[in-house]
C-alpha cells in the first residue's frame, strides 16, 4: 500500500488546514512532541481547536467539525453545555479552589454514592490516571501486598504499573490476564495470589477496542481475587456513561472499589474512587492510613460543573443516546458497502469503536487496518467529521437523528476518499 504521506487525502489535509500546522510547528519548540496529550496528536499535525459549542467544535483556520468523540467520553452533554457552563461561571464568580471542604463536593459525592450501588464512599482525585494510582495506594494499604493484576491491552492511566500492561508487558509490579478468559486470571491469581494487592479490571475496554465483558467473566474474576486475598477494582472511568449507575448497575455487579473519572468533572478535569465502607475508611480521621491530598481534589469548580453533567445523564437520555449510536453504526456499516471499504464496528451502548478491517482483531493493540484507519481520519477531518484518531466515538446527549445522519454522510465522503486513493496511483 502506498505511504500515506504520498496520498491526496493527506495532502488535502495538510492544505486546508494551514494555521494548525503554523500552530503545530510553533508547539513543537516549546511542548515535548508538539503536545501534551498523545490522544490527541497526529501526523502531519493535529488540528489546532479554539471553540466548541454543542456538537461542533472550530479550528485555527475556520472550519467546523461534528464531534462524534467528545473529548473521549468526558464531555457527555458535547461542548459548552449551557447548564454546565452556568454553573461553572457562577461558582467561578465564588472561587475556584479553597483549602477546606465545599458543598458542591459532599452533593457530588452523595449524587454518586446514590447511583453507584457498590459505592457507599468516594475520595475525587484529578483525573481518571490519579484514581488508578489512589485505589492501588488503597489496595496496598488493606493487603499489605505491592503488585496488581490487570488485562493485556487494559488501560487504567498513565500510572508506571498500568501503562506496562497497557502495552501487553509484565513488569516488577505488573501481571497480566487474558481480557475475557477469567482462567487466566485465576492462574496468575493461584500462582502469584499471595503478591497481589488488586485485580484492575475495565467493564469495556475502551482503548482496548471497546470490548465487552459478561457478567460471569468480571465475577469469576473478582471470586478468585477474594479467594487471594486481594481486591477488585473496576475501572468505570469511561464505562460509567453506560447506566444510571454506571455498567455495574446494569451487569448487576458490585466491585470492592470502583474508579470514576470522565464525565463526572463535566469536561472540567477529576477523576474518583469509591466503594465498599471497609476499604475506603483507610481515609477515617484522626489518623487516616492513606495519606491522600490533592491541591485540586474536589475543587468547587470541578464538583459545580460535574454535579450538573451527572443530574443531567438521565436513564432516557442514555438511551436516546444508545440509540443514535445504533443509527450511526449501521449509517457507517452501509456507507463502507457503498464505497467498497472494508469495515467491523465494535459497541457498547454509546461508545463504538471502527475497524477498517472485514471482522474486528480480539483487542485493539492487534489491529492490522492502520493503513486504512490513518487515512480515513484524516478524510474525516477533510470532510468536517472529528473522531478519535483510533476510530473510537463517543456520542453525547445533544446529538440529534439529523446530526447522526450528517456524521454518515461525512463519513461516506471520507470512505469514497479512502476508496478512491487506494484505486489511484500515488502523486509523482
Ligand atoms: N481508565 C480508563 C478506562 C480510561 O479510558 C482512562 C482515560 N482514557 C483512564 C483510566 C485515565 O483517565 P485520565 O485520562 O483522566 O487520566
Amino acid at each position: 500500500m502506498p505511504d500515506i504521506a504520498a496520498g491526496r487525502i493527506w495532502q488535502r489535509y495538510h492544505d486546508r488546514t494551514p494555521r494548525s500546522a503554523e500552530a503545530y510547528q510553533r508547539a513543537l519548540r516549546s511542548l515535548a512532541g508538539g503536545t501534551t496529550r498523545q490522544a490527541g496528536h497526529w501526523l502531519p499535525h493535529p488540528l489546532t481547536l479554539v471553540r466548541g459549542q454543542g456538537a461542533t467544535v472550530w479550528d485555527l483556520d475556520g472550519h467546523s467539525y461534528l464531534d462524534i468523540i467528545n473529548n473521549y467520553t468526558s464531555l457527555v452533554h458535547g461542548h459548552a453545555y449551557p447548564p454546565v457552563t452556568a454553573a461553572i461561571e457562577a461558582q467561578a464568580r465564588l472561587g475556584t479552589a479553597w483549602s477546606a471542604n465545599c458543598v458542591p463536593q459532599v452533593e457530588l459525592a452523595e449524587l454518586l454514592c446514590e447511583r453507584v450501588r457498590s459505592v457507599a464512599a468516594l475520595r475525587f482525585t484529578n483525573s481518571g490516571t490519579e484514581s488508578a494510582n489512589l485505589a492501588l495506594l488503597i489496595a496496598r494499604e488493606v493487603t499489605g501486598r505491592d503488585k496488581v493484576l490487570m488485562a493485556r491491552f487494559g488501560y487504567h492511566g498513565s500510572v508506571h504499573e498500568f501503562e506496562l500492561g497497557h502495552f501487553g508487558r509484565e513488569g516488577p509490579m505488573t501481571r497480566l490476564g487474558t481480557y475475557g478468559d477469567a482462567t487466566s486470571f485465576e492462574a496468575v491469581l493461584s500462582a502469584h495470589g499471595k503478591e497481589i494487592a488488586a485485580v484492575f479490571l475495565e467493564p469495556v475496554m475502551g482503548s482496548g477496542g471497546i470490548v465487552a465483558a459478561t457478567r460471569e467473566f468480571l465475577e469469576q474474576v473478582q471470586d478468585a481475587a477474594h479467594r487471594a486475598g486481594a481486591l477488585f477494582v473496576l475501572d468505570e472511568v469511561v464505562s460509567l456513561r453506560l447506566g444510571r449507575g454506571g455498567l455495574q448497575g446494569l451487569l448487576g455487579f458490585e466491585p470492592d472499589l470502583t474508579m470514576m473519572g470522565k464525565l463526572i468533572g463535566g469536561g472540567l478535569p477529576v477523576g474518583a474512587v469509591g466503594g465498599k465502607r471497609e476499604f475506603m475508611q483507610v481515609f477515617d480521621p484522626p489518623e487516616p492510613r492513606v495519606y491522600h491530598t490533592g491541591t485540586f481534589a474536589g475543587n468547587p469548580l470541578t464538583m459545580a460543573a460535574g454535579l450538573v453533567s451527572v443530574r443531567e445523564l438521565t436513564a432516557e437520555r442514555i438511551e436516546t443516546m444508545d440509540a443514535l449510536t445504533t443509527r450511526l453504526q449501521q449509517g457507517l456499516h452501509a456507507a463502507a458497502r457503498v464505497a467498497g471499504v472494508p469495515l467491523s464496528t465494535n459497541r457498547v451502548g454509546s461508545l463504538l469503536q471502527l475497524f477498517f478491517s472485514e471482522v474486528p482483531p480480539p483487542f485493539l493493540a492487534g489491529r492490522a487496518d492502520l493503513a486504512l484507519m490513518g487515512r480515513f481520519h484524516l478524510a474525516a477531518l477533510n470532510h468536517g467529521l472529528l473522531l478519535a484518531p483510533r476510530g473510537m466515538v463517543a456520542l453525547s446527549t445533544v446529538l440529534t437523528p439529523e446530526l447522526v445522519d450528517e456524521a454518515v454522510e461525512r463519513a461516506a465522503a471520507a470512505m469514497r476518499d479512502v476508496a478512491t486513493e487506494l484505486s489511484t496511483p500515488p502523486r509523482a
